[in-house]
Order: C-alpha cells, then sequence, then structure tokens
C-alpha cells in the first residue's frame, strides 16, 4: 500500500537536490507498516555522469582548501550531528526498520569517525630526511586521489558510508554515495548536514539508483577509486570491475560469524550476548553471530538459557521500544522464513520459532520473531549460506580444535568471538582463527574508528580496511620528494645512476 504522504526522491548534485530524469524508479517502503513512503529516482548513464563531472569539478578547490579550513568543517559537522542525530535515528529506523535505541547506537558508530577524521592533520603528516645524500633532503607526502565513489548496503544506511566519507573529504577528495536503494533518505539527511556545515558544493554528491549507476561508477575513468560493502557475490563483481578499470577498490563482503562457547564459560553471560549479537537489528549486521559452536557438553544448558531469553523479546515497530523490529522488505523476511523450513526440513530442532511469534506493530509489516535451531548440521542451508535475519544456530563439537577447525573451514572471515575464562585458550584462538575481527568474550567486535574494520577471505576483496590508518592510506597517494640546494659544486653532466655520497 502507498502511503498518501509518499514523498518523490532526488539526488543531491553540485549542493542541491536534482530531481531524476531517467524515468526509472523504485519504491521506499516502511518495514514496519509495509507501507510504500517514498519513490526513489534510480540514475541513468547520463545522471551518473553529471554526478560524476560535477564531482570532479570540486576537486581542485577542495584539494587546495588548507587543512585547517578543511578541518573546522568537519568539527562543524561533528557538532551539528551530535545536535541532530535523534532526527538521523528515526530516519533509519522508518525506512530500514531497526529499533531507535539501535539506529541511534549506528549514528554514534559513525560519529566516531567523523572524529577520527578530525585528527587528519596529524594523521596527513609525511616525513623528513635531512641529508640523505650530501646537501640533499627527502620528504614525503599523502595527496587525495580525486572523486572516490562509496557503495553502501541497506544495513547501516548511515554508519557504512561514514565509515568512508568523513575520511576521504577531510584528506581533500570528493565524494559520490552511491546509497542502497531501500534506505536512501539518510544519505540526503547527511548531505543537507555538510551544506549546514559549510562544506563547498559537489564535495559530496548523493546519486540513487542500481546496477547502472554502479556500473557508471565502476567504469567511470574520474572516479579514481571504489569503496564498497554489500553481499560477497556484489562485492567479488565490483572488485574485479573496478580493478579492471584502473581503480584502487576496497570491496567488504558478506560473512557468517561464529561465536565458540568452551566448556568453562560462564553461560549466562554467553547466553545474554549470544542473543543480544544474533537478534540484535533483527540479525541483519554484518558482524551478527549466526552460528554458536557449543563446546564440550554445555550445549544442553546453553541451549535452554539463550531460549528462554530469546522468547523473552518483544519484537514490533522500531518506534515502540520494542527490542526487535521487521526486516528491511517482504522478500527478506520470506527468504529468512524459508530458511527456517529448509532448516528444519533437513533436520534442526527449532527450539524457538519465529514464525508463530505475535508482533507489536499496526499495518503489515515484514516480521520474523527470533529463531533458535538446534543440532545444526554444517551440510544444512541454515548453516552454509548468509542467512542475514533473526536465526541463531547451534553447531555442537567436542573439542575447541573442532571449533577451529569449523570456523576456519568456513568461506567467510568476517568476525568471530570466543567464549572462555581461559586466558591461555583465548590467546590460541586468536593466533589460530582466520578470521579479521576476534571478540574475547565481546560478541560483536566493531572496531573503534582509530583502527580499521574489514575481514578475511570471502569478507573482503582488497588490501586495505576500511577507516583508521588503513582508511586514511587508501584515500591518500604517496608521493617522495628529493630535494637538493646550495650545492655550489656543480657536478657537471654525468649519464650515471644517481647514487649517494
Ligand atoms: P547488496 O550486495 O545487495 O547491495 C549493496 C549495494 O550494491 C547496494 O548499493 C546495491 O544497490 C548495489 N547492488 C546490488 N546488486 C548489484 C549488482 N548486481 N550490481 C551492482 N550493484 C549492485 O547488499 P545488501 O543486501 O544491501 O546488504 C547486505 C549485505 O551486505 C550482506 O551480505 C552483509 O553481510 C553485507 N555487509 C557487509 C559488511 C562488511 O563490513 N563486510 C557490512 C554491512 C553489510
Amino acid at each position: 500500500m502507498t502511503s498518501t504522504l509518499a514523498k518523490t526522491l532526488t539526488h543531491w548534485v553540485a549542493g542541491r537536490p536534482a530531481e531524476g530524469t531517467s524515468g526509472r524508479t523504485s519504491e521506499v517502503t516502511d518495514p514496519a507498516t509495509g507501507e510504500v513512503t517514498a519513490h526513489l529516482p534510480l540514475a541513468s548513464d547520463a545522471e551518473a555522469a553529471a554526478a560524476v563531472a560535477a564531482a570532479k569539478a570540486a576537486f581542485p578547490a577542495w584539494r587546495d582548501t588548507s587543512l585547517s579550513r578543511r578541518t573546522q568543517i568537519l568539527f562543524r559537522f561533528r557538532e551539528l550531528l551530535n545536535a541532530r542525530a535523534g532526527e538521523l535515528a528515526e530516519l533509519i529506523t522508518a525506512e530500514h526498520g531497526k529499533v531507535l535505541s539501535d539506529a541511534a547506537g549506528e549514528v554514534a558508530r559513525g560519529q566516531e569517525v567523523v572524529e577520527f577524521a578530525c585528527g587528519m592533520p596529524h594523521l596527513l603528516k609525511g616525513s623528513a630526511t635531512e641529508n640523505a645524500s650530501t646537501g640533499v633532503d627527502v620528504h614525503s607526502v599523502r595527496q587525495p586521489l580525486g572523486v572516490v565513489g562509496i557503495i553502501s548496503p541497506f544495513n547501516f544506511p548511515a554508519m557504512v558510508p561514514m565509515w568512508f566519507f568523513p575520511v576521504a573529504i577531510a584528506a581533500g577528495n570528493t565524494v559520490v554515495l552511491k546509497p542502497s536503494e531501500k534506505v536512501p533518505s539518510a544519505a540526503l539527511w547527511l548531505a543537507e548536514l555538510w551544506r549546514e556545515a559549510g562544506l563547498p558544493d559537489g564535495v559530496f554528491t548523493v546519486l540513487h539508483g542500481d546496477k547502472v549507476a554502479v556500473d557508471h561508477l565502476l567504469t567511470s575513468p574520474d572516479v579514481k577509486s571504489i569503496s564498497f560493502v554489500g553481499s560477497t557475490p556484489v562485492a567479488r563483481y565490483v572488485y574485479e570491475t573496478g580493478t579492471a578499470h584502473g581503480k584502487r577498490v576496497q570491496a567488504l563482503g558478506g560473512a557468517k560469524n561464529h561465536m565458540v562457547v568452551l566448556p568453562d564459560a560462564d553461560l549466562d553471560l554467553a547466553a545474554d550476548q549470544a542473543v543480544n549479537a544474533g537478534f540484535g537489528s533483527a540479525g541483519e549486521r554484518c558482524m551478527a553471530i549466526s552460528a554458536l559452536v557449543a563446546v564440550g557438553d554445555i550445549a544442553d544448558t546453553l541451549v535452554e538459557k539463550i531460549a528462554e531469553r530469546a522468547r523473552a523479546l518483544r519484537t514490533g515497530d522500531g518506534r515502540r521500544s520494542c527490542d526487535m523490529g521487521p526486516l528491511v522488505t517482504k522478500a527478506a523476511r520470506d527468504r529468512v522464513s524459508g530458511y527456517v523450513d529448509a532448516g528444519e526440513r533437513e533436520g534442526a530442532t527449532v527450539v524457538v520459532d519465529g514464525r508463530t511469534a505475535s508482533f507489536d506493530a499496526d499495518g503489515s509489516g515484514f516480521f520474523l520473531g527470533p529463531t533458535l535451531l538446534d543440532h545444526v548440521g554444517t551440510g544444512m542451508s541454515v548453516y552454509t549460506d548468509e542467512i542475514f535475519g533473526p536465526v541463531l544456530s547451534v553447531v555442537r563439537v567436542d573439542s575447541y580444535e573442532a571449533a577451529v577447525d569449523l570456523v576456519n573451514a568456513n568461506p567467510y572471515g568476517n568476525g568471530t568471538a570466543i567464549f572462555t575464562n581461559d586466558g591461555g585458550a583465548a590467546r590460541r584462538f586468536q593466533n589460530e582463527v582466520e578470521v579479521g575481527m576476534i571478540g574475547v568474550n565481546v560478541p560483536v567486535p566493531v572496531p573503534m574508528a582509530y583502527y580499521s574494520f574489514g575481514g578475511w577471505k570471502s569478507s573482503l576483496f582488497g588490501d586495505t580496511h576500511a577507516h583508521g590508518t588503513e582508511g586514511v592510506h587508501f584515500f591518500t597517494r604517496g608521493k617522495v620528494v628529493t630535494t637538493r640546494w646550495l650545492d655550489p659544486s656543480h657536478a657537471g653532466v654525468d649519464l650515471g645512476f644517481p647514487t649517494n655520497g
């Protein structure tokens, strides 16, 4: 059903709204009510080219704007975001469905990257060597790339773009952001906030669209880098196409995160955290725990404790102080409940059944309650596939070694956690496990902004993780300058290779 208040959204080009002209649109829904709340223009190739051209035109002046002036704008953006974070959280809940407190948490984690980027003058300092050769000095600088493309997924409408654009902009680049077409409004809100903060027109562009817009960004010679976050098949495509067109690409993909619980762990702590990490944001987090690996004879007790907590969760409209909201679309809800059907058919025990849960919401939202599956086998589709929904699968193993083998055999390597009171076992785990982000008694180990975020294996294509010093490195290029002044002994012509003396 379409709301009578449904809006028509625009792109954001050269510092102002730009109406869509392609004639192609998609619908944006409120997942808690099922209502269509907006119509979104999907860019044509020509519209994408115009957006990139505006960003390219803005680059020379922004690159040459002093670091202190750039940083002042970053600080103003931070202050405005602090003051108005609640508005952004409401927009996120209205299009993604996650509960308001979770949306506010997402904004806060994005804000941490803004704060990190406020330190850009320090982060961009190069190095210098005096008298490297007699009378010769050497120094290094890092310079911005130009127009950089960011392509983001539906599950973090604000935080994921903010992993990249504060760093890219502070370093002197101009940004074209292609948000997920399911959750487009946060990006437009952020564009207006940048304008209010005093960012020059064209430095931050929002281009809405689908594969047409993405393909333009991947192939345009005017786009110098791509930061992508989304599912693994698209991440692989983006990496291969972008690099084939001469760009540097960081493409973060899907995940299947395991939480290993050793027999000596505090089982109440483990149960609390398994519920938080399995069902927070309805499991639509790339760092959600999807598989709980119970080691030894604790499984029965642990499953009982998790079930008790999962049954107590309230699922409903994210604006009603519920614990868990809906899935993002009807298709996503149907796909996830289809996985639960398949798991049951293949022999898993459905301990808590979200398909029969009741929900605190009006209308026909896309709800599925928390679901706990036990006795999950590694050949079942609930285990092999990324489900991206509120389904926690318990896999039982006999030993620590079997648990690590399971994690390492998985094609994904985004996040993992171990719950134990044995420091030696935890140390061994962090050393042996083939995953990018590890939690020890921490179920969702998302690194702080001053570290870098990224997985291994099919969870990341490219060499560079997001934000932190790796982010600064990604959005800048190195230059080394070798200088000689005041050399009275003009050496004359010498075709030999320069040597040091
Ligand atoms: P998605 O891959 O469907 O879409 C991501 C982006 O790519 C969107 O902007 C979309 O418009 C675009 N896109 C989709 N299909 C495309 C195609 N065929 N060609 C070109 N562009 C295309 O992902 P999603 O469903 O929006 O997000 C969920 C996925 O993102 C999950 O797999 C999740 O694990 C992953 N994710 C990963 C991380 C991480 O840090 N590794 C973080 C968040 C989400």
